[in-house]
């Protein structure tokens, strides 16, 4: 008999993870609270799927291309069934500057900076139906797991033999030889091994930013506007914004507040609030305009955004062995980047990896978490980096007093007067910029090529002034006619500081 895998959750590291090991011919099961998606569409899907263990099912997403190019090499037949759902592949040409464009000729490599996106309620839908189709997996819902089973090996090494579950109005024991935690960002797994004596530890930063959310749906007959100069995505400071086209027709707006801005935060889950502030951003304007399209939905807002990281191992030693969590329980990250889907398909692999390599419980939580830190911590380091410089950012705005020193000054020219315009006046420098972004290449990777820095510093040698068509248009008011505009006061969050 081969070992017994159980998996808690089966959201989207759940799915990645039984699709990946199914792959190695495993056989698992997952056990799972929230019920199965309706049989229907993908609209039924969006309105009815009650999923109480997922609390931004509702949100934007979408999936970057290092988690498009693993679907489309390993599982082409998922690839085709989401596509015939309505999802939507974004390719490199679409997202380039109107500038770039008419120079723009594609080289190899191009094809894989791909963006997969719709409705997350569409994405997940298909990938657990096709996961349910694959004889290997085994989905049990309704399942509520509350704690975690363990015993102690003759070393003295905590392990976990598998979990215990409410079902059907029952609690029973649920034996694992292997236990993989996909339970999400709440899950409390670590939290009950620590009750057991595990000693995880964990390091933790708050992405600073709230999530708004809303849902539009194009009118009959009404095509998708087309791009303009404005992008559809853009950084106001005190606001950033993203469009997400979506299935079927939906596509959905969401706004990032910095914590910082209580005033525009408190307003913004307001509908005619979200609406107003969308109506000023000309990149996504003309799409939540009552010509183009209905909202469809309430304003979903979303805060305590934190990303985590969780030391499973102490100086390379498994803290606990047959555990292995995956996904958000292991590594939270900052939404706005677009990342936690795709760090959960390359973790479900690296998993699939170790348990094919040894059947030794210490070597393969070993190899597992170095796999994690090898192939994410970088990306996971540089988000946390940006995030803190943000959130910085966004205080400094805050404060009329504040007067730049001559770093911070250089950083910010160095940022938006060489990198942004050389980027968008070179097609090179963008291409090698978004493979880090998707994660096809390691953070940065682009900048420390001498013909790329060279062709930055040139253009920040240059000077605003010949580099004003290297601008992006404006992306909308400041946030003095924001506020204002929706009858907020601009200056009460600053007060408010002040007299912390
Ligand atoms: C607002 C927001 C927007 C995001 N946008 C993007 C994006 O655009 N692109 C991207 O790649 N990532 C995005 N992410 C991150 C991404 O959603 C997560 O990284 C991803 O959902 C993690 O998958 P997971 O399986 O670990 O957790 P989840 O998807 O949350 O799944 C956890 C599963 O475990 C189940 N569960 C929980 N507890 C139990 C229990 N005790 N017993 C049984 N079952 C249980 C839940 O019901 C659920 O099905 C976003 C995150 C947020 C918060």
């Amino acid at each position: 008999m081969g070992e017994r895998i159980v998996m808690v959750g089966g959201g989207i590291a759940g799915l990645w993870t039984a699709l990946a090991l199914a792959r190695s011919g495993r056989e698992l099961t997952v056990l799972e609270r929230d019920p199965p998606p309706p049989e229907t569409s993908a609209d039924e899907a969006f309105d009815a799927w009650e999923r109480k263990g997922v609390g931004h099912l509702r949100h934007s997403h979408a999936f970057l291309a290092r988690l498009h190019i693993l679907i489309r090499d390993h599982y082409p037949d998922l690839m085709a069934d989401l596509l015939a759902a309505g999802c939507r592949e974004i390719v490199f040409a679409d997202n380039l500057p109107m500038a770039l464009r008419e120079k723009y000729s594609p080289v190899p490599g191009d094809e894989d900076m791909t963006i997969l996106t719709s409705r997350r309620t569409t994405l997940e839908l298909i990938m657990r139906r096709y996961a349910a189709r694959q004889q290997n997996i085994r989905f049990v819902t309704g399942a509520l797991v509350r704690d975690v089973l363990t015993e102690k090996d003759e070393a003295g090494n905590l392990r976990t033999t598998g979990v215990l579950v409410d079902q059907d109005g029952e609690t029973k024991e649920w034996p694992a030889d292997i236990l993989i935690d996909a339970a999400g960002k709440n899950s409390q797994a670590i939290e009950w091994l620590n009750a057991k004596g595990a000693g995880i530890t964990e390091e933790n930063e708050r992405a600073g930013i709230l999530y708004f959310t809303r849902h539009y749906r194009l009118r009959d007959g009404v095509a998708e506007p087309a791009r303009t100069k404005v992008p559809g995505a853009g950084d106001l400071g005190f606001i950033k914004y993203g469009l997400f086209p979506a299935d079927n027709g939906c596509f959905s707006i969401t706004l990032a507040v910095p914590e910082i801005e209580m005033e525009m935060r408190r307003a913004i889950v307001r509908p005619e609030n979200f609406d107003a502030v969308c109506a000023q951003l000309p990149g996504i304007a003309s799409w939540t305009s009552p010509e183009t399209s209905d909202a469809v939905s309430r304003v979903f807002g979303m805060g305590e955004l934190i990303s985590r990281w969780r030391h499973m191992t102490n100086d390379g030693e498994p803290r606990v062995l047959n555990f292995f969590p995956i996904g958000d329980s292991v590594i939270r990250t900052n939404p706005l980047y677009g990342r936690g889907c795709s760090f959960a398909a390359i973790a479900a692999e690296a998993l699939r990896e170790t348990l094919d390599k040894t059947d030794d419980p210490r070597e393969r939580a070993r190899v597992y978490h170095a796999r994690l830190a090898t192939e994410l911590r970088q990306h996971y380091d540089d988000m946390v980096k940006q995030d803190l410089a943000a959130t910085k950012r966004a205080r400094n705005a805050l404060d009329p007093d504040y007067k730049p020193g001559l770093k911070a000054r250089l950083v910010k020219s160095f940022a938006e007067d060489a990198i942004m315009p050389a980027m968008r006046g070179d097609v090179d420098l963008l291409r090698g910029f978004m493979r880090s972004f998707h994660m096809v290449d390691r953070p940065n990777v682009w900048l420390r090529d001498p013909r790329n820095v060279s062709k930055v510093l040139v253009t920040w040698a240059r000077g605003k002034k010949r580099n004003a068509d290297l601008y992006p248009p404006k992306l909308g008011p400041g946030r003095k006619e924001m506020l204002t505009s929706l009858g907020l006061s601009p200056t009460a969050d600053s007060e408010r500081l002040k007299s912390a």
